[in-house]
């Protein structure tokens, strides 16, 4: 029997097949602008006061950085970007990227928003999942309160430590938990998955503990809630191998999304401000080196476990393809997906897609004003530090050389 085919992620044709010229150029002006790191650290810090302050810079934006990373304001102009996608076999998990409001009544607003999402997913032939944080729906604080409570305590990972809140707080996190009970209910009735973004780790524990909850509860045939693990903090491996182990006797079927985590800055300066140690891995290497494990380990349990593999990584992608193929699972398996962002490492994205995979586009729509948090961690994330920006660059340009020849 022969070699199955080595995947290569190089096929910039494939890669950029679904934009026109005009918008390859566009990009190219973009991911330039984003390696200059005066010019980001400038941008990040200025953006959110301008949008604020009311200053006219919509437009500015609207046709840079949210054209490149975002589908949309509504739901009805995201469709069209979605519509693009699966002219190319490309799949989208849906994120209404709303981030950072607090107050009951737009907790409220953002889990119907959430239902809505679901439904349309449902309506789409390519839109299997859709993405929801928590503290879009609970507030910070109350979440915070519950981490420091969890951090004292050991136990069942799917424990909230409702014990060191008042009657009124507790009557809030009840609140919390039928909104995430009736997003979950919609994604179940509609053969939806929903993925559980995580966040920083002083709200991380409830999340988790509500995530597996929810798991437990509905994950009974298939997966309809996924957890993620980021594997930036030291914790996360065994994390990974602890929660799914109990689900084992929990009696339902695990899903996680694997990422290697956004926070990193934040998390790193808020542990040496606090006098804590660091939760996240002391070099990239560590990071990357658990990231793989952990795929490693999803693919050793797939039969018993839905993973998606969340990344930009060429090697941890292509490292997945290549366990899939050695244990002769079809690179389609129903328990597994591929997800990069929307705007960014096309050449994964495409080049999967056309070797069979399953993969995704994860694309966020919402308001300008309310997304804008979302795009300063994009525009960090392609600042030259990352060396993000080197890449996309290189592959935009030899495009662009291709298409001229
Ligand atoms: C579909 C999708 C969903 C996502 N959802 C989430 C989410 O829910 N929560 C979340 O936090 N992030 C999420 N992310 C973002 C993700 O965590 C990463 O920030 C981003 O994808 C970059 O990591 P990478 O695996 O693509 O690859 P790479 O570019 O290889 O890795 C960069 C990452 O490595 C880590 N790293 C870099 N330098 C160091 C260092 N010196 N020491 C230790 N670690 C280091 C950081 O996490 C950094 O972001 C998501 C990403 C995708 C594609």
């Amino acid at each position: 029997m022969s070699a199955p085919a080595t995947i290569s992620f190089e096929n910039t044709e494939y890669a950029f097949a679904y934009k026109p010229d005009k918008e390859l150029k566009k990009a190219h002006f973009l991911f330039k602008s984003m390696g200059q790191q005066w010019l980001v650290n400038l941008g990040t810090r200025l953006t959110p006061w301008a949008i604020k302050a009311g200053l006219p810079i919509n437009g500015i934006i609207r046709n840079t950085i949210f054209a490149q990373f975002v589908g949309g304001e509504t739901l009805k102009e995201t469709s069209a970007v979605a519509a693009k996608l699966a002219a190319f076999n490309v799949q989208v998990i849906l994120d209404y990227g709303v981030e950072g409001k607090e107050g009951e009544s737009n907790f409220d607003h953002a889990c119907e928003e959430f239902i809505r999402v679901i439904e349309y997913a449902a309506s789409q032939p390519n839109i299997p999942l859709i993405s929801i944080k928590v503290t879009g729906f609970a507030r910070f604080a109350l979440l915070e309160k519950l981490d420091a409570a969890a951090d004292n305590k050991s136990g069942y990972m799917g424990t909230v430590h409702l014990e060191v809140l008042t009657g009124e707080e507790r009557k809030e996190w009840d609140r919390v938990v039928q909104r995430m009970q009736r997003i979950v209910t919609a994604a179940a009735d509609n053969n939806i998955g929903v993925l559980v973004d995580a966040e920083e780790t002083w709200v991380q524990d409830p999340v988790d503990a509500l995530t597996m909850q929810m798991m437990q509860k509905y994950n009974t045939q298939r997966a309809v809630v996924y957890n993620t693990i980021q594997l930036y903090r030291h914790d996360r491996l065994q994390f990974l191998k602890d929660s799914t182990g109990q689900s084992r006797i929990g009696q339902f079927i695990p899903g996680v999304k694997l990422v290697r985590g956004a926070y990193m800055e934040k998390e790193r300066r808020r542990a040496m401000e606090k006098g804590l140690a660091s939760p996240i891995q002391p070099s990239k290497e560590a990071s990357d080196k658990d990231y793989d494990e952990a795929v490693a380990y999803c693919i050793e349990h797939l039969d018993h476990l839905y993973v998606v593999i969340a990344s930009h990584n060429e090697q941890s992608n292509l490292y997945a393809t290549q366990l899939l193929q050695k244990k002769d699972r079809p690179l389609n398996h129903p328990h597994i997906h591929f997800s990069q962002l929307y705007g960014m490492s096309d050449n994964i994205t495409f080049n999967l897609a056309k070797a069979g995979c399953p993969v995704s586009k994860y694309l966020p729509f919402g308001p300008i004003k309310d997304v804008i948090p979302y795009l300063m961690r994009r525009a960090q994330e392609n600042s030259s530090v990352s060396g993000q920006t080197g890449r996309e660059l290189a592959l935009i340009k030899k495009e662009l050389a291709r298409r001229k020849l």
